[in-house]
């Protein structure tokens, strides 16, 4: 008895068993974008010890019945939109007084112009026709602070010209990846998270396992130009459209986007399974 808390050899054990797991669990993710997502969870779950402790009926319940279902499965289910969320909610940005609703929506930033998705679109065909290898992070959200500083910061208005120059085999700036975010170009030569699937054919090297990671990790839209072969493959969360010609690029574009896409005609994207190689250019 300790005070009026009672505390026996179980509650010892009890202490001494969740320490143990959580010192594994951050053992296994450190270094990894996991621990953001585990720092939301657990952001999570003090918010609704505090609703619980302020009586709060109605906020604990709605969050109860989260909880309720299992973190891991809704995780799993809700992949793309937890994940986005909760990296959002692990990220120091977050917690360093520079949240809004606009922002966590992605909003602020004007979305991606039709024009604009042209120039990707063209520039896409001429790096696919002269073989220059490319990396394209399409995000219409706000994206992982960390990744974008592990490369140097544009934020310049989308061109072709500027996209091609960027990628050009001895520019400076053509190793890693491009992000865009609306109608910007915000940093290049990022580095982004690997996938560690290994059910990947052994022709996709680190290019296309670094646009594979990244969909692991965040709601985004990859296009890679391979330098070996000039096919172009865009990458979504858990979807692969490889070799695949610039107006099924448009059109993949559009849909993530969320905008009309008019002209549909007979071209559509094909999986990893069959694909064919007709670059309409
Ligand atoms: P390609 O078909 O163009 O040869 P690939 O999938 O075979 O592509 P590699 O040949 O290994 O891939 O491509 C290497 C290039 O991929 C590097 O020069 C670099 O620009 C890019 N790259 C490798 N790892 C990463 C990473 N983690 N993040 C961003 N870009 C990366
Ligand atoms: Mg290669």
């Amino acid at each position: 008895m300790l005070l009026f808390i009672s505390f026996d050899f179980y509650d010892f054990l009890d202490i001494f068993i969740v320490a143990f797991i959580f010192y594994e669990v951050y053992q296994l993710i450190k270094g990894t974008l996991a621990i953001n997502i585990f720092v939301g969870i657990f952001l999570l779950y003090l918010f609704w010890q505090i609703v619980i402790a302020l009586k709060m009926d109605l906020l604990n319940n709605i969050i109860g019945q989260f909880m309720g279902v299992g973190v891991l499965a809704v995780i799993i289910i809700f992949q793309p939109e937890i994940r986005q969320f909760l990296l959002i909610l692990g990220n120091r940005e977050f917690i360093d007084k520079k949240f809004s609703f606009d922002s966590l929506l992605g909003k602020g930033t004007s979305p991606l112009e039709q024009q604009k998705i042209d120039e990707i679109a063209y520039a896409c065909a001429n790096m696919s026709a002269n073989k220059t290898g490319a990396l394209l992070v399409i995000t219409e959200h706000k994206f992982i602070k960390s990744i974008i500083q592990s490369g140097d910061i544009l934020n310049a208005e989308i061109s072709s010209r500027l996209i091609e120059n960027i990628f050009f085999k001895n520019s400076p700036l053509h190793d890693g990846a491009v992000i865009i975010r609306g109608n910007r170009i915000l940093a290049a030569r990022c580095i982004l998270p690997l996938s560690k699937d290994s059910s990947l054919p052994a022709s996709m090297g680190m290019r296309h396992r670094a646009a594979i990671g990244v969909t692991e990790v965040a709601n985004v839209l990859v296009i890679v130009i391979s330098e070996e072969t000039g096919k172009i493959s865009v990458f979504k969360p858990g979807e692969q459209f490889i070799d695949i010609n610039t107006y099924t690029v448009k059109k993949l574009l559009y849909e993530y986007l969320g905008i009309f896409f008019e002209d549909e005609s007979s071209v559509f994207a094909e999986t990893i399974s069959s694909s064919p190689k007709n670059h309409n250019f």
